[in-house]
């Protein structure tokens, strides 16, 4: 088995030298763990000191299906011969079989094509508003979208206007008006929020950055029920949720709740390139006019060729498999160590939030820890840590992490 010796012995000096250089001149918006990664193979990657560490956060799940997986890095390399760039000014081949693909596996039959995240929720947002002034009829400029507390959309100034974290919106207003917060998982509460002018309720279906929130099985179905009696749209942020994370393609699909629109992202670039989408039906995605919306590198023919090879990926249906197997362990080990520090667990295939007890650690210090037993996870929210490997990881290297945090938490109960 492979593990990081101690920080302490080795030649720690690349990796000062490395983070020093780093931080002298990038914007200190990150509080990274001292680790500097050079290279990377499946869920292990490899510091600039030499050293093996399993990736346990896979990029936030941008990195779903490993790094430098053969397949896409196959279809970026091919397309990087041939032509990266055209604009949508014109035409390019790849972009037709991407976004043919894309709505297939979502069962939809129109693709917004963007790159990162945040920009998908915006188009989102944009969409349904121009849906709800042209279709639905509501009187213009009144449009307001219902979100939930504790969500993370991303960070554009109209993302974090209706973002709940002190963090995220202290000191960025004024910020964007039209939203209305509601508790997450109360299907009540967001049925009262709605009114008249409500064009949209845009959820994470497992919130991610709070923790790995699942709701109760009956929300998103009963959330369903509400939009189509209201006629509001339901779009599914599954930017990290999705593509095979949870065990199923969409996080949606564990309780058998279609979306109106679902947002993409982060796993949909295969780790290579920023690739995010806003997948829908035409009645919806179709208002959208020439000039109207856009993105200089938004369905470029490099991210549509890998992104082709991403869903050709998640069309044999092997990756959420793997997710649902490795899943089943990951949730079976954890639920063991509550009571031995562990307070809670939640999961979602192959997804985890693990609520240390406080009195012990706060999350970042267990991070610490595992980092120096060779494991890489990322906390979230004080004493909460998440767990999201590469769906490849495999079942010995996943029980080996387990035994690390076990091993970090007999530690600091005994410091
Ligand atoms: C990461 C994330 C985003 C933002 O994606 P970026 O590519 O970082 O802009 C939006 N929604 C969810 C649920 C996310 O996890």
């Amino acid at each position: 088995m492979d593990t990081a010796p101690s920080l302490t012995d080795g030649a720690p000096s690349l990796t000062a030298a490395a983070i020093e250089r780093e931080e002298a001149h990038a914007a200190h918006n990150y509080h990274p763990l001292p680790i500097v990664v050079e290279s990377g193979e499946g869920a292990w990657v490899t510091s600039v000191d030499g050293r093996r560490y399993l990736d346990c956060l896979a990029a936030y799940s941008a990195v779903n299906f490993g790094h430098s997986n053969p397949d896409l890095l196959d279809a970026a390399r091919a397309q990087l011969g041939r032509i990266t760039l055209t604009s949508r000014a014109f035409h390019n081949d790849q972009l037709g079989p991407f976004v043919e693909s894309l709505a297939a596996l979502a069962g939809k039959d129109m693709v917004l094509p963007m790159n990162t995240g945040a920009e998908a929720v915006e188009s989102g947002i944009k969409v349904a508003r121009a849906w709800g002034y042209r279709v639905k009829g509501v009187a213009d400029g009144m449009a307001n979208i219902i979100v939930a507390d504790g969500n993370f959309h991303g960070r554009t100034i109209s993302i974090v206007s209706f973002s709940d974290d002190p963090s995220a919106r202290d000191g960025f207003g004024p910020f964007t008006p039209g939203f209305r917060s509601v508790p997450y998982g109360d299907a009540a509460a967001l049925e009262a929020a709605i009114d008249e002018n409500t064009v949209a309720v845009l959820l994470e279906p497992i919130q991610g950055e709070a923790g790995i929130i699942v709701p109760p099985e009956s929300y998103l179905p009963a959330v369903r029920e509400v939009c189509t009696a209201k006629n509001v749209l339901m779009i599914a942020d599954e930017i990290q949720s999705g593509l095979g994370r949870t065990g199923s393609t969409f996080a949606c699909d564990r309780v058998g709740v279609v979306p109106d629109l679902y947002l993409l992202g982060k796993a949909l670039g295969g780790g290579i390139v920023p690739v995010s989408a806003v997948v829908g039906n035409a009645d919806i995605l179709g208002v959208l006019r020439p000039g109207e919306h856009g993105s200089t590198f938004g369905g470029n023919p490099l991210a549509a060729a890998v992104g082709s090879a991403v869903v050709a990926l998640l069309e044999t249906g092997d990756f959420q498999r793997l997710a649902d197997a490795r899943g089943a362990l990951l949730a079976a080990r954890l639920t063991a160590l509550i009571g031995h520090g562990v307070v809670a667990v939640r999961t979602a295939g192959l997804w985890a939030g693990i609520d240390i007890d406080p009195a012990l650690a706060s999350g970042r210090e267990v991070c610490e820890r595992l980092m120096e037993r060779g494991v890489l996870a990322k906390d979230t929210h004080g004493s909460t840590i998440r767990l999201a490997p590469p769906l490849v990881v495999s079942a010995a290297d996943l029980d080996w992490a387990v035994d690390q945090l076990a091993a970090v938490l007999r530690d600091v109960s005994a410091a």
